[in-house]
């Protein structure tokens, strides 16, 4: 069942931090992408729903533009936006506990993902198949589906939940929290639909996500959840690129593709095996794969058997252990083509660019995630093979010019035939709402015509229009890629 609280208890009051406080600077400071800076009037530290509820009733009432955060880690200036006046940090929320009443676990938005994998773990032996990075906050990441190294054994984050609370503001610019689950007689299940895909900062904050594997009853909370894994093996494996020329680079990168299109099925005996394949720039030195199998003891013969696959032709990995920023990022439904292999050898390789943070990362993708109805979730991206992300980072702010340059130049050579992005078709499933790029809506580098929604939400979009319409009608959540109202 659905609830729906106001408070207009205007003594319900968080921690309010100004520009003179030095916990200001943490919260401001807070942000993986250092790229974007913000400059709010003032920080609210929230403990709670109803703090949440005054805390934006608070910022509509003085007309300020407010944006939450949770753990930091967008990778676009939705938060850093200088525009944004008030910022709602929901860090300190926190709980993770089993809910009876509902019969899920409730995960506070406030938690990181490193946070939620160990208490699940240490509570029930079970697990939701989060993103890789422990820092990512649950409020933020949820929201955009989530992947990450169980997708292909257990599909997206989002697939597990059943239900949100959320703090919306209405058209009277009245705040209040409302509960949606994806009971098909709950009154607000759009709401819930809209966070499983729809990405972050668009209809309002969410409080609390309550998780319970699809078809799964009853009162035990360690049976509402997958079990996790009975071990874990962690992988990285390393060509040195003083051992690799441009055949053996393309070699390398078709066997690649072509294990991604053979192994993809859910069904697949590899589908416990999940990679990340790191292709630096030449200048770094190191061409690097990493991974994670499950597959208990037949792990290491697992990842033996890929690095044979890949090594084919191409040379073994030197060493291997059993034992990162600007991303564009896109699903490809088939490997890449050899003429998009060459643009990948030119740019790690060139000496015209000196950028030693450039990478090109290919994330096995599909598996589990592919099984699921289109328009099950708001995630609509369930036929990629690969997630493909061009990547660079920098500290010193004076090369961040020639950074930038070279990773938009890349993705667009890459995607030269379709207008410079991933234009969703036969071969592209576009591109991750977890993974912005304001690019996208950029029609001088993005001049394929298709607009930047289809490329995150496909024919999702209108749906979510509709739903931004009904919840969020004064448009108080908006970024530069939020999802606009009908
Ligand atoms: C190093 C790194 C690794 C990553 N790895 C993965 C990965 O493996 N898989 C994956 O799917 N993604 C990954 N991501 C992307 C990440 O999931 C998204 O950037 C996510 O939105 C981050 O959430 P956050 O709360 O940490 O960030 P924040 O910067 O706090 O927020 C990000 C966005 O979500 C909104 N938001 C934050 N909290 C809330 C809330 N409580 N209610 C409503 N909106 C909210 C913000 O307003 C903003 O628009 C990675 C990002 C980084 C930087």
């Amino acid at each position: 069942m659905s609830t729906r609280q106001t408070t207009d208890d205007t003594r319900i009051e968080s921690i309010k931090i100004g520009p003179d406080d030095p916990r200001y600077l943490t919260v401001v400071g807070k942000r993986f992408n250092k790229l974007f800076r913000a400059s709010p009037d003032y920080v609210r530290l929230v403990s709670s729903t109803d703090e949440v509820v005054a805390a934006v009733a608070e910022a509509v009432r003085e007309g300020r533009r407010l944006a939450v955060t949770s753990g930091g880690h967008c990778l676009e200036g939705f938060v850093s936006d200088p525009e944004v006046r008030v910022i709602i940090d929901v860090s300190p929320m926190k709980r993770v506990y089993y809910d009876a009443a509902r019969g899920a676990v409730a995960v506070e938005a406030g938690a990181t993902v490193g946070e939620t994998f160990r208490a699940l773990f240490e509570t029930w032996g079970g697990v939701i198949p989060l993103g890789e990075y422990p820092e990512i906050g649950m409020g933020g990441h949820v929201v955009g589906g989530a992947f990450g190294f169980l997708c292909r054994e257990l599909g997206l984050a989002a697939d597990y939940l059943y239900a949100v609370e959320v703090v919306t503001v209405d058209e009277r610019g009245q705040a209040s929290s409302v509960v949606a689950t994806r009971d098909t007689s709950d009154p607000h299940r759009d709401l819930w639909w809209a966070h499983t895909g729809g990405g972050g900062g668009n209809f309002g904050v969410v409080t609390r996500y309550w998780f319970r594997s699809p078809g799964a009853s009853g009162e035990d909370p360690a049976r509402l959840l997958p079990p996790a894994p009975q071990s874990i093996t962690t992988f990285k494996a390393e060509w040195s690129w003083g051992d690799i020329d441009q055949p053996s680079f393309l070699r390398l990168l078709r066997n690649h593709g072509t294990w991604c299109e053979r192994n993809n099925g859910a069904d697949s005996p590899y589908a416990s095996l999940w990679t990340l394949f790191e292709l630096h720039r030449k200048q770094f030195g190191k061409i690097i794969i990493r991974g994670v199998s499950t597959a208990g003891a037949a792990a290491e013969r697992q990842v033996d058997d890929h690095l044979a696959a890949l090594g084919e032709g191409a040379g073994a990995p030197q060493a291997k252990e059993l034992a990162r920023m600007s991303v564009k990022d896109a699903l490809l439904k088939k490997p890449l083509t050899d003429r998009q292999m060459g643009v990948a050898y030119d740019y790690l390789t060139r000496n015209d660019h000196d950028v030693m943070g450039g990478m090109l990362g290919l994330a096995t993708y599909g598996g589990r995630i592919n099984t699921v109805a289109l328009d099950a979730t708001a995630s609509a991206q369930r036929d990629a093979i690969l997630d493909l992300a061009c990547n660079t980072g920098w500290l010193d702010p004076r090369v961040e010019a020639k950074n930038l340059t070279w990773v938009r130049a890349f993705y667009r050579d890459l995607f030269v035939e379709s207008g410079g992005v991933p234009v969703p078709g036969e071969t592209y499933d576009g591109a991750l709402i977890n993974h912005p790029d304001a690019d996208l809506a950029d029609s001088r580098l993005n001049t394929s015509g298709v607009a930047w929604h289809t490329l995150y939400y496909k024919a999702s979009y209108p749906r979510l229009q509709r739903i931004k319409a009904r919840w969020d009608p004064r448009n108080v959540f908006r970024h530069a890629l939020s999802i606009r109202a009908e």
